[in-house]
C-alpha cells in the first residue's frame, strides 16, 4: 500500500521536467523553481568532491584528535571561501582512548595476540571499542556465534553456562554493542568480537589491497555504548556537554558497557578459536576460518588486559548559515559527520564530500541571485562514532529553538554507487520520491526512482517500490528524531563499504579503485541533496504528506497486533480506531491542500508563516513525553532502535518491546500511550485543514 503511491508518481514522470509539478509550488512557482534547479544541478564537480576527499582523508582524524581540528578548520575554511557563514561550535566529550591492550592465551598453548593491522603510523588509533570496561580478567573461552538472545538459548539448551568465562562472538546479525551487553547480562567476564572472514573477508571475495573485502589484520573498531538508552556524551544526558557545564561522575554514566570488550582481526581471533573445544558448533554457526568451530568452554584459556585514557576532549562541529528571505524563523538542516575512526574516506568523508559541494552549490547561486524563502544550515558533526555526539549536544543544547525553527533535517554519512536507499519520516516518502523522478542515474541515465527498481539485489530478486525506511540509530539523525521529534531523512547511494569498514584501508586509494573511483554518482548525490534542500526551502507550501504516514502506522499496527497470543489480554483495537481517524483526517487535508496548490491565492507572508509551521510540527505529535518506557531520552512513538537490534529500528517500539517481552500489561498501557499521540497528531491535521482554506 504504502509503497503503491511512490510508484504512482512514475506516470506524471513521462512529461518534460518543465511540465511536472513540484509538491508544494503552484504551478508558476514551480517554473521558477525548476529554472533554479537546472542550474544548480549543474554545478557539482566530481574533481572538487574528489579533492576534499583526498585532502580530509590524508590522515587519520579521529574525534578529539589533532587530525580532527585540522579537518573541521579545513571544512570551516572552504564554507567561509565560498561566502558562507561558518563556524566551529565547540563540544565536550568524554572520548576514551585506549592505552594498555593485551590479549593472551595462557593455555592449553600460548599465544600473544598482535591487535595491531598491517601498517604502522603512529597517530591511527589503535584498535579498540570504544566505552568499553578496563579491567584485567582470565577465563575459558567459548564461542558464542554472533552473541545475539537466540545464540544465548541454544546454548541454554546445550547445557553451556558462560558465566565467569570470556566469550568471543563474530560481526553480524547485531549492533556490535549489543554482544557485550547481552553476554554481560548472561554472566560473561569480557568479550572479543572479531570479523569472521565468512562475512567479512576472504568468503566475500579478494581481499584488500587486491580487493575491497576486509584482510587477515584488518580489524573493525567502532563504539559499544548502550545506545537504545540514550546517545551523545554518556556524562550528559539530554543536556549539552560544554566548557564548564554539569558532568555526572563516571560511576553514574548508564550507556558505558560493563565489561571489557575487544574487536580482534580473523588472524588473531584464528589462533584462539582454534584451541576451543567441547562440542562442535552447529553448521549455522560455523564461519570460513580452515578449521572445525566447536563451542567450549576452554581449554583455550584467555587473559585479557584492557585500560583507557578517559579524558574529556573537543568535539568540534561546523556550522554554515545561509539566511531565508521571507522565513527567516524557518530551517531546514543539511548533517554528515567528518570525524573518522581512521582515515575514513568512506566513512564518512564520500558523504561529507558531497555535502561540501552541496554548500558550493548553494552559494554560487545566490551570488546568481537566489535567495532561499527559508534559512538553510549545514552541519560537519564531530564524534559521531563515538555515539553521535556532535550532533547529539548540538540538538540538546539548541532543542527549544529548534523543535519551533527546524522544519527538516536531513542527513547523509557513508555514500557510495549504485542505488538510492533512503529511510525516514512517511510524511516525506512522497516528497523524496518526486526528487528520485526528477533526477537521473549517472550510468544508465535513467531517473534514479526506475534505476533503483531495475537493480536486481544481491540475492536476485527484483527490489520492492520505494519506500522510507524506518530509522533506528546509524548516524546523526538520532537526536532530531527520536529524541526532539523533528522530521528527518536520512540518504546514500549503494553499499556499506566492503571489508574497510572501520578499519585502516578505509582510504583515498580504496575508494577510488573500489567505490566511486570516478566520483559521478558523488556528484549526483550532491545535485540529488542540494534538490531536495531548495525544494524544502522555497516551497510556499512545505511538502508533507500525511496518508503515507497513516498507512505506514496501519502497517506496524497490524505488525504488533499479531504478536497477541491466547493466554495475553492484549489488543491494539483502540490503536486501529485511531489510526482510521487518522487516516480520514489526513485524507481531507491532503484534498484541501492540493486544492490550495491548485487555485493559489497568495496569503499574506505570516498566515503562510504559520500554517507552514504547523506542518512541519505535525509529526511531532507522535513524539510526546514521557518517551518510550525504561529510556526516556527516545520519545518518537513511529520508530526507535531496538532495545537488542541497536542500529536496527523497531516501529511502534513502546508497544513492540514490551509485547515480545511477554510484558501485556505495560505492552496495553502503550497501545493507550501510541493513540493518544496518534488522536493529537489527528486534531493537529484538522486544525491545518482549517487554516489551509486561504
Ligand atoms: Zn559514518
Amino acid at each position: 500500500m504504502i509503497v503503491r503511491l511512490a510508484v504512482c508518481v512514475l506516470p506524471f514522470a513521462l512529461g518534460t521536467p518543465a511540465q511536472q509539478s513540484i509538491r508544494g509550488f503552484p504551478t508558476a512557482a514551480a517554473i521558477e523553481q525548476r529554472a533554479w534547479e537546472t542550474k544548480a544541478q549543474a554545478l557539482p564537480d566530481a574533481m572538487r568532491i574528489r579533492s576534499y576527499m583526498q585532502r580530509m582523508s590524508a590522515r587519520p582524524h579521529h574525534a578529539g584528535s589533532a587530525g580532527s581540528r585540522e579537518v573541521a578548520e579545513y571544512a570551516a575554511g572552504l564554507l567561509k571561501e565560498w561566502g558562507l557563514d561558518a563556524k566551529i561550535e565547540p563540544f565536550e566529550a568524554l572520548l576514551p582512548y585506549p592505552t594498555t591492550r593485551i590479549v593472551e592465551m595462557i593455555e592449553p598453548v600460548r599465544f600473544q595476540t598482535r591487535l595491531r593491522e598491517e601498517t604502522g603510523d603512529a597517530t591511527q588509533l589503535a584498535t579498540f571499542n570504544a566505552y568499553s570496561a578496563a579491567g584485567d580478567v582470565t577465563a575459558p573461552l567459548v564461542y558464542v556465534n554472533y552473541g545475539i538472545p537466540d545464540d544465548y538459548e541454544y546454548l541454554k539448551r546445550h547445557g553451556i553456562d558462560v558465566k565467569g568465562k570470556i566469550v568471543i562472538a563474530r560481526y553480524g546479525k547485531s549492533w556490535r554493542g549489543t554482544k557485550p551487553k547481552v553476554a554481560a547480562e548472561n554472566g560473561a567476564v569480557a568479550c572479543i568480537i572479531y570479523s569472521d572472514p565468512r562475512d567479512d573477508g576472504y568468503f566475500q571475495g579478494d581481499v584488500y589491497p587486491k580487493g575491497p573485502f576486509r584482510p587477515p589484520s584488518g580489524v573493525q573498531r567502532g563504539s559499544v555504548m548502550d545506545m537504545p538508552l540514550y546517545v551523545g556524551d554518556p556524562l550528559s544526558p539530554g543536556w549539552a556537554s560544554e566548557t564548564g557545564s554539569r558532568r555526572l561522575k563516571i560511576e553514574e554514566a548508564q550507556t558505558l558497557m560493563r565489561i571489557p570488550v575487544l574487536p580482534m582481526s580473523y588472524e588473531d581471533a584464528a589462533e584462539l578459536l582454534r584451541h576451543v573445544g567441547g562440542p562442535v558448533a552447529p553448521e549455522q554457526w560455523c564461519g570460513a576460518l580452515g578449521f572445525t568451530y566447536h563451542i567450549g568452554p576452554g581449554p583455550a584459556k584467555v587473559r585479557i588486559k584492557l585500560d583507557f585514557d578517559m579524558s574529556t576532549r573537543p568535539v568540534l562541529n561546523v556550522l554554515a548559515n545561509i539566511p531565508g528571505s521571507e522565513f527567516p524563523d524557518q530551517w531546514i538542516l543539511y548533517g554528515n559527520h567528518h570525524d573518522a575512526w581512521v582515515n575514513g574516506a568512506n566513512d564518512p568523508l564520500s558523504g561529507a564530500s558531497a555535502l561540501l559541494e552541496s554548500a558550493r552549490t548553494l552559494a554560487e547561486l545566490r551570488k546568481a541571485g537566489w535567495k532561499p524563502k527559508r534559512g538553510i544550515k549545514f552541519a560537519l558533526w564531530d564524534a559521531e562514532e563515538y555515539g553521535l555526539i556532535g550532533s547529539t549536544e548540538w540538538v540538546e543544547k539548541h532543542k527549544d529553538e529548534l523543535v519551533r525553527k527546524m522544519a527538516v533535517y536531513l542527513n547523509s554519512d557513508t555514500t557510495g554507487k549504485g542505488t538510492v536507499s533512503a529511510s525516514g519520516s512517511p510524511s516525506l516518502q512522497v516528497f523524496v520520491a518526486e526528487a528520485l523522478r526528477d533526477l537521473k542515474d549517472p550510468v544508465s541515465k535513467k531517473p534514479l526512482l526506475e534505476a533503483r527498481r531495475e537493480q536486481p539485489r544481491r540475492d536476485g530478486s527484483k527490489p520492492e517500490a520505494f519506500s522510507l525506511g524506518p530509522l533506528g540509530a546509524g548516524s546523526d539523525y538520532v537526536a532530531f528524531f527520536h529524541h526532539a521529534g523533528i522530521s528527518s531523512l536520512n540518504l546514500g547511494f549503494g553499499g556499506e563499504g566492503g571489508g574497510v569498514y572501520h578499519s585502516i584501508h578505509d582510504t583515498f586509494d580504496w575508494y577510488t579503485r573500489f567505490s566511486d573511483g570516478d566520483f559521478q554518482y558523488g556528484k549526483t548525490f550532491s545535485a540529488m541533496m542540494t534538490t531536495l534542500l531548495m525544494r524544502l526551502a522555497d516551497a510556499p507550501l512545505l511538502p508533507f504528506e500525511f496518508p503515507t504516514l497513516a498507512r505506514a502506522l496501519e502497517k506496524y499496527e497490524s505488525e504488533v497486533a499479531k504478536l497477541a497470543n491466547r493466554q495475553a489480554k492484549f489488543d491494539t483495537k483502540e490503536l486501529r480506531a485511531e489510526i482510521t481517524q487518522l487516516t480520514a483526517a489526513a485524507k481531507s487535508l491532503e484534498s484541501v491542500y492540493s486544492n490550495a496548490l491548485h487555485s493559489w491565492k497568495q496569503p499574506s507572508r505570516s498566515k503562510l508563516a504559520q500554517v507552514n509551521e504547523m506542518l512541519y510540527r505535525a509529526e511531532r505529535q507522535l513524539a510526546p513525553e514521557p518517551g518510550l518506557p525504561g529510556r526516556n531520552w527516545y520519545k518518537h512513538q513511529l520508530s526507535s532502535p531496538g532495545l537488542y537490534t541497536g542500529y536496527g529500528a523497531k516501529t511502534l517500539p513502546g508497544i513492540r518491546e514490551a509485547a515480545e517481552a511477554g510484558r501485556w500489561e505495560e505492552a496495553n498501557q502503550q497501545v493507550k500511550e501510541a493513540s493518544k499521540a496518534v488522536r493529537a497528531l489527528k486534531a493537529e491535521l484538522v486544525r491545518i485543514t482549517a487554516s489551509l482554506q486561504f
